[in-house]
């Protein structure tokens, strides 16, 4: 089957795959060939792709997954190959998000920290054996 990973910016993924693993808002799940059709809301997380027995990781922030005829489409606000991703930047990104949610402060936009939490997390899952 065919996987393509596409952002606003750019195509991030493009090649076949055995199977495929990301995070749908309802929650985690796999496509193996001759999947049924299927779409799904994608959350922020990551992303897992395995061909000729080896993984990829990928974050995939939000967005919609699609898959027909074993053709899989990903369209996603941002994404990034675990190799792309630096690793000191998610972890400065994270503790900046959690310092504001710590402020408790009424005029904190709480959701948008809590995104910027599941984002700088997403990254670093995606890189554990960076
Ligand atoms: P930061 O606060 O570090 O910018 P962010 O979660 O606010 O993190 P995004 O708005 O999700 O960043 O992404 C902005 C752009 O920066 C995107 O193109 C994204 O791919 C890139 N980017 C963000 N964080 C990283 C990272 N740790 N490594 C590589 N690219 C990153």
């Amino acid at each position: 089957m065919h996987l393509k990973i596409i952002t606003h910016e750019k195509v991030v993924f493009d090649d076949n795959v055995d199977e495929i693993y990301t995070k749908g808002t309802d929650g985690e799940f796999g496509v193996l060939k001759n999947h049924v059709p299927l779409m799904a809301s994608l959350d922020i997380g990551v992303t897992k792709v395995v061909k000729d027995g080896h993984d990829k990781y990928f974050t995939t922030m939000g967005g919609v997954f699609q898959f027909k005829d074993n053709e899989a489409l990903i369209l996603t606000n941002t994404a990034e190959c675990s190799d792309d991703i630096d690793v000191t930047r998610a972890k400065a990104a994270l503790e900046r998000a959690q310092a504001r949610l710590a402020e408790a402060d009424a005029a904190l936009d709480a959701k948008r920290a809590e995104a910027a939490v599941a984002r700088a997390m997403a990254r670093l899952k995606a890189t554990f054996n960076k």
